[in-house]
Formats: structure tokens, sequence, C-alpha cells
């Protein structure tokens, strides 16, 4: 029988199968895939629990010693994750039969075949904080976002359920540990959810240095049939409001009067939810590219859709620079992909942005919606030949030494077995808050 600890890894919406790039799967989905994927390396077994849309099968052996499980509640067919939340109490139920099968399976006389719970986002940190008890078993949790910065940078946009903040405070009470991506997170949980610090573990997200890697400028632009002497700013990333993708085409008239005649200038801008690009499927996109016409830039950007990680490469390494300036950032996974290809990037200081860029050193930290002061930015890249590519050197130094999925693996290993070996702790649980459990589950068979 296997000694390795099997760790259940519940992430409701964003499991490593999905095409990314769409509106409901980003950084989420790549940080499940290459954690896991990791922690198998590491000695555990992992399963992920996802839901199922009805069209794959209950289990996928889908990475040596981790499986993909779809806990098929609701509806057939894709659901936007804020329409997630009614289905978790029967998403609980599955999982915890899916436990107790296995657990039939396996000879230990066990309540549960796993080690310990790794929730993602609020709605598997609910799942995760329900089945605790029952399963006995230490939870260790990340957010991803909160739902307190989202409801600030988004306010009426904001489709979360009311009760996400609520959930958020029964999880950060009952949890054994919470994962924070940068001291940003860290700061947040403490000033706005009154977290215990002890309880915090600062662990950030990490990038494939394989994948994410340096390819010659010009080569990189041949390849997908770009200007060789245009400055070229590239952007990654869901084509969403907040993202903030407006500031850089807002930006882009400022910095062709500083630039005059002398040079091309040119913005690249990938992501959406379709291979070309779409405003039907990503409404954004046309906001974006109407946008775009209103301020005369239009022969000035290029929008490619969404693209394979595989193909990511390319595409940052076609640019002078990389710019990111969303109004809020979790931790962002991008800049880091950037800095893997050696480019600097000039980012939002914002969230886990200004954790992952050195501000002067392997890039530059501009407000975010203040497009003059990013065209400013980008201007000393233009003026200054040499800073993006030694700013692009310190950035793949600084990625190769902190962020690399193997280290940041490492670094939640270490976390799972301070916890594994840890007494188990009695649940601290408060009167229950009514809004803290969903209401029934509003979807017919329909
Ligand atoms: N991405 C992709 N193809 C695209 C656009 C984005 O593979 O066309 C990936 C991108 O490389 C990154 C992830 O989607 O790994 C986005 O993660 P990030 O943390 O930057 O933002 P989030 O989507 O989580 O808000």
């Amino acid at each position: 029988m296997s000694t390795r600890p099997r760790v259940a890894f519940i992430s409701e919406h964003a499991g490593p199968l999905a095409a990314l790039g769409g509106e409901d799967s980003g950084g989420q989905n790549v940080y499940v895939a290459e954690v896991t994927r990791n922690l198998a390396r590491l000695g555990f077994d992992v399963d992920i629990f996802v839901r199922g849309d009805g069209s794959q099968p209950t289990v996928v052996e889908w990475s040596p010693s981790v499986r993909v499980i779809h806990l098929q509640v609701g509806p057939p067919g894709f659901l936007p994750k804020d329409d997630l939340w009614p289905l978790m109490p029967a998403f609980r139920d599955a999982l915890l039969a899916f436990a107790r099968g296995q657990v039939r399976r396996s000879t230990r006389a066990r309540r549960s075949p796993y080690a310990l719970i790794h929730s993602n986002f609020w709605m598997s940190g609910w799942v995760a904080v329900e089945l605790k008890e029952r399963l006995e078993l230490p939870v260790a949790h990340i957010f991803h976002a909160t739902g307190v910065t989202k409801r600030r940078y988004q306010g009426e946009a904001d489709t979360s359920p009311d009760e996400r903040i609520d959930v958020e405070k029964r999880i950060i009470r009952e949890v054994d540990r919470i994962l924070a991506q940068c001291p940003a997170e860290f700061e947040e949980l403490l000033t706005e959810y009154g977290a215990d610090p002890g309880k915090i573990a600062i662990t950030p997200a990490g990038v494939d240095l394989q994948r994410f890697r340096p390819m010659g400028r010009l080569a990189a632009r041949a390849e997908l049939g770009l200007d060789p002497d245009a400055f070229t700013i590239v952007y990654v990333g869901r084509m969403v409001r907040r993202k903030g993708v407006r500031n850089i085409l807002r930006a882009l008239p400022f910095l062709l009067a500083a630039a005059g005649t002398g040079r091309p200038i040119h913005l690249l801008a990938v992501g959406g939810e379709s291979a070309e690009p779409d405003p039907a499927l990503s409404p954004e996109l046309g906001t974006l590219q109407t946008l775009a016409a209103e301020l005369g830039v239009t022969q000035h950007v290029t929008f490619t859709g969404a693209r394979p990680p595989d193909e990511l490469y390319k595409y940052y390494s076609a640019g002078n620079v990389v710019v990111t300036t969303p109004w809020y950032e979790p931790f962002g996974l991008t800049p880091l992909e950037a800095m893997a290809c050696a480019r600097p990037v000039v980012g939002a200081a914002v969230g886990g942005i200004q954790y992952t860029v050195r501000d002067g050193l392997t890039g530059l930290l501009v407000p975010p919606r203040a497009p003059e002061q990013l065209a400013a930015a980008l201007r000393r890249f233009l003026d200054e030949k040499r800073l993006a590519v030694t700013m692009g050197m310190a950035a793949r130094a600084r990625v190769e030494k902190q962020f690399s999925w193997p280290r940041v693996a490492e670094r939640i290993a270490a976390v799972y077995r301070g916890l594994m070996s840890e007494q188990p702790r009695p649940v601290v649980r408060l009167p229950r808050h009514p809004s803290t459990q969903p209401g029934e589950a509003v979807y017919g068979a329909d």
C-alpha cells in the first residue's frame, strides 16, 4: 500500500484541464495544475476535485500521482463561477461520498483516504470547512482572490453572491492554515478579516521556467509576422475590464505624441475566449476595439485572441516590454511569465505585482488607471535602449531564484508537513451565521 500522503485538492471552478485566457479560466487553473504536479514529485498523491459539466468521466488520471475528480453536480454544461454557490451543498456531499467510497476500497480503517485538504477560492473553502470535522482532516486554504477586494474595486459590477464575505470570515476562523500569496494579501487578511497572523503562511504562485523561456526578439517577431523595428508592448491575460487593458490603450496617444514619428509603436494584446478575437464571445474585446478607434490608435494595436500556454513565450519575447495595469491583482501570473522570458514588466503597483516586480530593477511600477504615467514609464524604455535588456536579465534571475514551481511546491509541502505533524485543533465555531450556508440549489434538470 502507498505510504504517500494523499491530498484532497478542492478547486470547484478551476481545474487543470480547462483552456486558459477565458473569462473564468486563468491563474487559478495554472496554480492548480502546477502545484499538484510538483507536489506529486515531492511525494504526495493528489486528487483534484472540480465540478464536472457532464462531459467528462468522473476520474481522469491526469498526471503521475494526480487525478482529476469531476463531481457532477448541477445542470450539464458550463456555468459561470458566480453561479456555482447554490451547488456547493451537492458538491460537498458528492465529495464526501467519493472519499467514503475510496476508504472502502483501501484496507485502512480510517474515515478518510486523505491526509489533508487544500482548498482553493471561497466556495471550495466552504466545502473544506464543512468536511473538516466529518473527515477529521486539517485544512490549508488559499483564496486566490478575496470578496472584500473584489467588492471594493468592482462595486456594482461584482456578481459574487452576497454571502461571499461572511463565508470567507468563517473559513478564516475555521481552517488550520491560510496560504497568502504575497505580503499585500497577508496585510489584507489581518486588517480586513481579522485573521490570526500565526495561521498565515506566505506561499506565492510560480512560473514554469521551461515553458516560459527567453527567445530572441527578432526571431519571435519573425515567427509571429510582426514588424522587426516597432517598439512593441505586450499584454497577455484575460479580456475583462478590471485587467485595465483600456488603460494601456489610453496610454498609447501619450506615448505616440512623445515619441513623434521616429519609431513605429505597437501593442500586441493576447487573450480572450477564443483563438480568433471575437467580441461576441469576449464583450470586453469589442469595447477595446471601439476605444482604440475612438483614440485613433487602431493601426497600432493587434488583438490576437487567446493563445495556448506553450506558445506564449514567443509573444512575451516579441515585446520590448510587457504591461499589466489591472485595478487590483491578488497575485498575477503574467508578470512572472514575462519575467521568465527575460522581459521587463511595467505593472500597476497593486497586490501581488508589487511583490513580483522589483521597481527599478526588473521593471517599473505605476499607479493603476493612470495612462499618462504609464506612457511616461514606457517612454523610458523607448529612450534608454539598454534598460529593457538589463531589467529583462534581472527579471529572469529573480524568477529563477524565487518563483519556480518546484520552489513554490516545496514551500507548500513544508506547510503540509507542519499540518500533518500537529495534533488536530478543535474547530473554533461561532454560532452559525445563516448566510454562510448556501440556499437550496436553484437549478432544475434543464
Ligand atoms: N493565458 C493563456 N492564454 C491567453 C491568455 C492568458 O494561457 O491567451 C494564461 C496566462 O499565461 C496566465 C493566466 O492565463 O498563466 C492568467 O493568470 P493571471 O494570474 O495573470 O490572471 P487571472 O486570470 O488569474 O486573473
